[in-house]
């Protein structure tokens, strides 16, 4: 018969056994063998240490031991440099300290917790009643206890990290900038994130358990191979690419549709069968907008240089013509015409350039403080001087504020603003420049009687080479720079721009812009 401790001690195996490997929560692992391993060494107290992931040897629980002495511990584990030396030193001071608090009857057993391969996970500490004494039997049955608890303590860690792992992948799928969608191999949706969610208007609750094809309806395929059609051919196995993609339109919620691309990738367990299909919604509104503008802007330049290329060299050419005699005023009215279509183009490649420099966000102001009345009139009198079409007239106190601003920039808003006044309104009519202050800033507007902008296109008017339909039908030259450029000015300065309907219902409309007062 075994004596009635070697009993329990095999029970308490058994129990443990079970009990640890059941678990998977670390602490939970771990308090268990404090309590079990106190027990069955008929101890008082206990302690486990650890060799973390980032190598420190650190104390993670302990069962009947002293605040005050735990307390001791950690600083004496902080200090050390390697893990060899820490677990020397937690043994020494163990013993010490224990004594110094009035524990000095007893003995520290310590069993190192080790897994396959001899790797030294960490150890475990029993304060028990010195001269216990242990036969050979006794230690087998310790040892073969501390190989259950590191096999738990091995588990829990693994699990913990897998858990970690999981929840790391989830955020970045949650919060990635493209759409996901997880689903099994039949196309049943299993996850669908938040940047999906918003493409399509589909909340995710709504998503799960549906068909792919059933919540992401695609429209005007434009490239690449849906879906379907890739699987009747044997994707993702037979000699296949194992990712996919198609370009197209996917319909959103509540109407439209949003231009995206879809990339598939295919998931297969060790067997090579199809486990998962890993879809990724990249949003390509941008690039087709971005695409768009520059069709938009080739067009537009290139009208814009064509006509005064052909008129500079229409009236080279007359001029060379060797069969014919110009008399002097002729030719003074051609080198005339000639040399504003030169400074005519000069002007177009430098807000072209200009355009560059804001886009990039390079503009060099050189503000000072600026009489803003006086330049209004200066610049209303050079258009009403050139114009004649129309009635170019400075409505503006001549006690205004000083504006801190650079003279050419401001200079470049108002002609752009005048410009486009004359240009989009009809001859004979006024344009009336006026000016207020407010407390920090100084507001100009410049007010006409032409076609106007209609509201839904009032803040596309001062997007790059934007030109308004009615614009373009009309025929009126331009190539949609001279707002985006005065509104980057604006911006430079610190000021707002904006354009709104004349009140009182009259055709025209009024551009205005503010600046900073001087201080
Ligand atoms: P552009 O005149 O060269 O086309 P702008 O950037 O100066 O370029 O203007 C952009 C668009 O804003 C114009 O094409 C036109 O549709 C509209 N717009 C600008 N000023 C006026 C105005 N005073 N009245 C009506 N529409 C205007």
């Amino acid at each position: 018969m075994l004596p009635d401790y070697r009993v329990r001690q095999r029970d308490y195996l058994l129990e443990i056994s079970r009990a640890l490997t059941s678990r998977l929560n670390l602490s939970e692992v771990l308090r268990l063998i404090l309590q079990q391993a106190t027990d069955m060494l008929n101890g008082q107290a206990a302690l486990i240490a650890l060799v973390e992931p980032d190598a420190r040897y650190t104390i993670r629980q302990s069962y009947g031991i002293p605040q005050p002495l735990l307390d001791q511990l950690r600083p004496i584990l902080q200090r050390t440099e390697n893990v060899d030396e820490a677990v020397t030193a937690l043994e020494r001071n163990l013993v010490a300290i224990a004594e110094s608090v009035g524990l000095g009857f007893w003995e520290v057993v310590s069993l190192p917790l080790k897994v396959e391969g001899d790797e030294f996970l960490g150890a475990l500490y029993v304060f028990r009643i010195r001269g216990g004494g242990f036969s050979r039997d006794d230690r087998r049955i310790l040892q073969s206890f501390a190989d259950q608890a590191a096999i738990a303590v091995n588990n829990a860690r693994l699990y913990e990290q897998l858990t970690h792992e999981k929840r790391r992948l989830d955020a970045i799928l949650e919060f990635s900038a493209d759409g996901v969608v997880i689903m099994d191999g039949a196309h049943r949706i299993q996850m669908f994130n938040r940047a999906m969610s918003n493409l399509i208007g589909v909340p995710a609750a709504e998503a799960i358990g549906k068909k792919f094809e059933e919540v992401l309806v695609l429209k005007n395929k434009r490239a690449g191979t849906t879906l379907e059609e890739a699987e009747a051919k044997g994707w993702p196995m037979v000699g296949t690419s194992p990712t996919l993609f198609v370009e197209g339109d996917l319909q959103r919620r509540g109407g439209g549709v949003i231009s995206v691309e879809i990339t598939f990738a295919a998931l297969l367990n060790r067997e090579g069968r199809l486990v998962n299909i890993i879809a990724d919604v990249h949003d390509l509104t941008r690039f087709r907008a971005a695409e768009e503008m520059k069709a938009t802007f080739i067009s537009a330049v290139s009208h814009e240089l064509k006509t005064p290329v052909a008129l500079i060299k229409g009236y080279a050419s007359t001029l060379r013509r060797a069969d014919a005699q110009w008399d002097e005023a002729t030719v003074r009215e051609s080198l005339k015409v000639i040399e504003e279509e030169a400074d005519h183009l000069a002007e177009l490649i430098e807000n072209l350039l200009d355009a560059s420099r804001a886009q990039a966000g390079n503009f060099k102001l050189t503000p000072v403080e600026l009489d803003i009345d006086d330049l209004v009139v200066r610049v209303a009198k050079k258009f009403e001087a050139q114009t004649r079409s129309h009635k170019v007239i400075a409505d503006i106190a001549s006690d205004m504020p000083l504006v801190f601003a650079d003279e050419a920039r401001i200079t470049q808003v108002l002609s752009n603003l005048i410009s486009n006044a004359v240009k989009y309104s009809p001859p004979g009519s006024e344009i009336r420049i006026t000016g207020r202050a407010t407390p920090n800033e100084v507001i100009i507007t410049v007010a006409d009687q032409g076609i106007g902008v209609p509201p839904e296109e009032r803040s596309k008017i001062f997007e790059r080479f934007y030109r308004s339909e009615n614009a373009i039908r009309r025929g009126t030259p331009g190539a949609g720079l001279g707002l985006y450029l005065s509104k980057a000015i604006v911006e430079a300065h610190g000021g707002r721009i904006w354009v709104e309907g004349n009140d009182d219902g009259q055709p025209g409309s009024r551009f205005s812009f503010s600046l900073p007062r001087a201080a």
